[in-house]
């Protein structure tokens, strides 16, 4: 597989990075042991990183399977806002990943300077982590173009994971242009940046080399995070990147199924699950109702709702 640099100063890796949600409880599309096997394929086909992060509660799973690879580089993120939260998130993923250096350690979702700032106390402990070597790179994840303007300002930062689609789809404070224009300005200043909702949560997948190839022409975006729950997805998204011809077996079989958010009808209308959306995809009617349209089947509103209503089918 083709490597890229991540950024002036990130690492070589493979142009694909696993996106382990996929494989994670938090979509809970697989099994731990079927998603174990699926990451082993995809890093036996010359993945050699793994993008995860603390909610998606899947530490163990990557630990059991990188024992075998101890070159794979792994990406995690972290809601901490203080030190404190922060120092706990750094020692939580060492030592479940049984990694004593972290690669890449993020910011999980920052919407802009306002939300950085929010965060400071986390951004300095992560800054010291990085002295010290406990973290070689960091930075942030964002579904916001004042996200990764921010982000290109901040720090020390050394990596951006945006949300990129040939449609804009998931951008929640504006258009395709506007994120365009903030990975070029990142990208112009050295900043690594891998592309994440590539296939815009499932809405694009009936043109999905026009969306590997949008992706591909961005001359800030480096690599991209592919979720990836089968062996059949992992050689299908793998052909797709590197330009090959998929045959009609293989397209056949991963024919990408429209997934959607399932709202149990046991729901109890309590809407905690509102405010988890950064999509601002669910809304009261009674029970909590879904505008697929705006949902990218992330998966993180599940976890807000204490009656495990939520999930993608
Ligand atoms: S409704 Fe849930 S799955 Fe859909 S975008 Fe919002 S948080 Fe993600
Ligand atoms: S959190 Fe769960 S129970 Fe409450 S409104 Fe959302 S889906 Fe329904």
């Amino acid at each position: 597989m083709r490597q890229v640099k991540l950024g002036l100063w990130g690492p070589e890796i493979s142009e694909v990075c696993f996106g382990s949600l996929a494989i994670s409880p938090l979509q809970g599309r697989v099994t731990e042991e079927e998603g174990m096997l699926v990451l082993k394929y995809a890093l036996e086909q010359g993945v050699n990183w793994i993008d995860t992060a603390e909610i998606y509660d899947n530490y163990g799973q990557i630990a059991s399977v990188i024992k075998a690879y101890p070159d794979v580089r792994i990406v995690s993120k972290t809601y901490a806002v203080s030190a404190k939260e922060m120092y706990v998130s750094l020692e939580k993923a060492r030592t479940a990943l049984n990694r004593d250096t972290l690669d890449f350690f993020l910011l999980h979702e920052q919407e802009s300077a306002l939300t950085l700032k929010g965060h400071s106390e986390a951004w300095e402990e992560l800054l010291i982590a990085k002295q010290k070597g406990i973290v070689r790179w960091i930075g942030i994840s964002t579904h916001a173009v004042a996200g990764v303007r921010a982000g290109a300002l901040q720090p020390g930062l050394d990596v951006i994971h945006p949300i990129l689609n040939y449609q804009g789809l998931g951008i929640i404070d504006g258009n395709l242009p506007d994120m365009l224009e903030a990975i070029s300005f990142a990208s112009e200043l050295g900043i690594g940046i891998y592309a994440m909702k590539v296939f815009g949560g499932g809405h694009l997948t009936n043109d999905p080399e026009k969306a590997v190839e949008f992706v591909h022409r961005v001359p800030g975006i480096q690599a991209m995070a592919l979720g990836m729950s089968s062996r059949e997805e992992v050689d299908y998204n793998l052909r797709l990147v590197s330009g090959q011809k998929i045959p009609s077996e293989l397209r056949e079989k991963v024919k990408h199924r429209k997934r959607k958010l399932y709202v149990a009808d046991w729901c109890q209308g309590c809407g905690l699950c509102i405010d988890a959306c950064p999509q601002g995809a669910l809304q009261l009617e009674k029970i909590a109702v879904v505008n697929d349209k705006a949902c990218v089947l992330c998966g993180y509103c599940g976890r807000a709702c204490p009656h495990f209503c939520l999930k993608i089918v």
